[in-house]
This record gives structure tokens, C-alpha cells and sequence, in this order.
């Protein structure tokens, strides 16, 4: 696929000082001429970038304002930070970082502070804090970079193809604010087989136990829940909120535990289909959500939803704590008294959450796979 930087790794596999040593020589021949003057002596080299000149970081960072939130498996806001953003934070680094990060340089190999670090913790973004590495997926190369066979979650490292000095590679980005880390190539160690080369200086280490700083900290999502008639059209636009981090189908206010889609069905369970809501406090409010959800459905419809009828289509909302319960009874109270509805009476049960139990795989996210239409308005 990709030519690596250095010679694979499989193929000298007892690495010795002086074959780490030969490596190096190796990996030196194959790097550009400019990232290598002067490189070996392990000086940091002073960069002709100054902190205020920082045009061609990560092409993620620049057009970030109109975007909307993106999330991470693991939790993290990972939406692309606006430029001037990034700007102020690699503002701060030592001019060596700044070079590497900002304008994609590389430091010379056995130089980096944390090529020889054992210890165990977390690698977190150097310019914004976003976490991209960890001890437990670090081996040792002998290619005289951090090498690591994978990320701590994919969707923290960007890839791109750099073509730069006659060479076919894949560039890695932090996903959220573009600083240059290093390359990715396909000669690492099971079981992924790849190898991320990075550079120190685009790495801040913290030891296990040492408190993380909010920016390398997952969200602090909050979760809702909402029964809106069948819960394929529910879930469908709530996962489309900005800043919803997962929408998930599923049954509540039941007496049933494991309950299946054909004992609810039955009537006889009391389950009302209800999407669970995980969602970013920081992004979209509770009464944002609670706006939609009167948009997206009828409220005025006892036990039913357009053509489905029964009460487990009935309109309803779990609350997670006395705060949302209050909210959401203030809201019902507010439509009511503005009349939104005509003369229908809101049939809306807000009541605090029992257990939610995930609907059957083939439920999740039934629009998004079947493209199949349905009551639910667009509340976006
Ligand atoms: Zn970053």
C-alpha cells in the first residue's frame, strides 16, 4: 500500500543498539534532506515560523464554524476547531512544537522526549488536548519514533495522503484541531499492522492518576428519553440534533424485564417505544429537545400516532432527574397556556424514567438503513 518511512519492522527483528543504530541510518537516508540538517544532534532547531503565522495546519481546522458537533465513540467533541482557535492554543508552544504541529515538520528520530516512556497513561494532543494515544497500544519500533499500532479511538486521527518529497505516505492530523503528528504506515505489529510514527513534540503525556484537564476529558452528556408514536421516525430525527451524541430505540414504563418487540406488541407489557437520548449540555439544551419533540409528533393523541395505535405509541417523556421533570412539565404547561395546539389538550405523560431496554438490532436506526418514510416531522 503505502512505502514506508523506514524499512519494515518484520523484517529485522532483533533490534540491538547498533541495529536500532543501522535503523536509524536507514530511516535517515529516506527522510527529506531539510528534516535532517543538523538533525541527529537532538537540538531543538530553531523555527522560522513565528506563532502568528499559521497557515497551512490541518485542512480539518479551517472551515469549522458552520459545522455541527461530531462526537467520538468514547465520548469526545471532536468537531473541528475554528481557526483562530487553533491559532491561540499553538500559540503557546515552544517554537520547536510549533513547527512540528503547525507546519508539519518532523524531529530528528531517538531525539523525542517520549520515545523511551514505559509508563503507563494517556498521549493527548499537544496543541488542544484531545487524547490520541495510549501506553497500552505503545511498542517499541526502533525506528527512533512513539510508535503505536492504533489510536484510542479512530475518529481522533485524521488521515491524509502526503505526497510531499517524491514519497507515497499517509499523514496523521489531530482530528479536532489539524496539528501535524506524523505518519501512518502499514508495517506494525498485530494485530492491526500498522504503525503510527509520531513526533514527540505533537504529544503531551499524562501519567495514570494524574487528573486530565477538561480538554482531554470526554463530554459530560446528559441523557433523555422520549415516546413519540413508533420509535424509527423518533429516533431518526434525534440523532440528527446538533449535538445529540447517540439516539438509541428502545421500551420503558414497563413491567416486563427483556421485553421483545412481540410482547410489546401484545398490549400487555405497558411499554411505550421510547428513544433514549445521549446528548451534550454544552451543544443543545434539555429545552431544545423538548422543542423538537413537540414538533416531530402529535401530542394530542391518546395512545397513537398517526396510523399506529396502541399505548405503546403513546406520547411520553422519562424524566432523569427532578431538574428535567420540572422543565418538562413547565414546557406542557407553556403550550398549553399559548394555546400551540388549538383546543386539543396535550395528552403528553411526563413522569421520571424507569428501565430502558435497546430495541432488537434491526430497529436501530431503521430510516437511516431503509430509507423508509414516516410521521415524524423534521424539528431541525
Ligand atoms: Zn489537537
Amino acid at each position: 500500500m503505502k512505502t514506508p518511512l523506514a524499512p519494515s519492522a518484520r523484517s529485522l527483528p532483533a533490534r540491538t543498539g547498533r541495529r536500532a543504530t543501522l535503523l536509524a541510518a536507514l530511516a535517515a537516508a529516506l527522510l527529506p534532506a531539510a528534516a535532517l540538517l543538523g538533525s541527529l544532534a537532538c537540538q531543538p532547531r530553531q523555527s522560522q515560523a513565528s506563532p502568528t503565522d499559521g497557515a497551512s495546519a490541518g485542512g480539518a481546522a479551517g472551515k469549522a464554524s458552520a459545522m455541527r458537533p461530531v462526537y467520538s465513540k468514547s465520548g469526545y467533541d471532536v468537531t473541528p476547531l475554528p481557526r483562530a482557535t487553533v491559532e491561540k492554543l499553538a500559540s503557546r508552544l515552544d517554537p520547536e512544537a510549533y513547527r512540528i504541529t503547525q507546519k508539519a515538520g518532523t524531529e530528528p528520530p531517538f531525539c523525542g522526549t517520549l520515545l523511551d516512556n514505559k509508563k503507563d497513561g494517556v498521549y493527548v494532543c499537544a496543541v488542544c488536548g484531545l487524547p490520541l494515544f495510549s501506553s497500552r497500544h505503545k511498542f517499541h519500533s526502533g525506528t527512533g519514533w512513539p510508535s503505536f499500532y492504533e489510536p484510542v479511538d479512530p475518529a481522533h486521527v485524521a488521515r491524509k495522503p502526503d505526497h510531499s518529497y517524491g514519497m507515497d505516505r499517509v499523514e496523521i492530523d489531530c482530528a479536532r484541531c489539524g496539528a501535524h503528528l506524523g505518519h501512518v504506515f502499514d508495517d506494525g505489529p498485530p494485530p492491526t499492522g500498522e504503525r503510527f510514527c509520531l513526533n514527540s513534540a505533537s504529544l503531551k503525556f499524562y501519567e495514570k492518576g494524574t487528573p486530565l484537564p477538561p480538554e482531554s476529558q470526554p463530554v459530560k452528556a446528559e441523557i433523555a428519553y422520549f415516546a413519540g408514536g413508533c420509535f424509527w421516525g423518533v429516533q431518526h430525527q434525534l440523532s440528527r440534533g446538533p449535538g445529540v451524541l447517540s439516539a438509541v430505540s428502545g421500551y420503558m414504563q414497563g413491567h416486563l424485564d427483556h421485553p421483545t418487540y412481540e410482547d410489546v406488541c401484545s398490549h400487555g407489557t405497558g411499554h411505550a417505544e421510547t428513544v433514549k437520548v445521549v446528548f451534550d449540555p454544552a451543544r443543545i439544551s434539555y429545552r431544545r429537545l423538548l422543542e423538537a419533540f413537540f414538533v416531530m409528533h402529535d401530542p394530542t393523541q391518546l395512545d397513537r400516532q398517526g396510523p399506529d395505535v396502541g399505548d405503546q405509541y403513546r406520547s411520553g417523556i422519562w424524566t432523569t432527574s427532578p431538574e428535567q421533570e420540572r422543565e418538562a412539565k413547565a414546557y406542557v404547561a407553556e403550550l398549553t397556556a399559548a394555546k400551540r395546539f388549538g383546543d386539543r389538550k396535550i395528552v403528553t405523560v411526563v413522569e421520571p424514567a424507569k428501565t430502558f431496554w435497546p430495541a432488537e438490532e434491526y430497529h436501530q436506526d431503521y430510516i437511516a438503513k431503509n430509507g423508509a418514510s414516516c410521521h415524524v416531522k423534521d424539528p431541525w
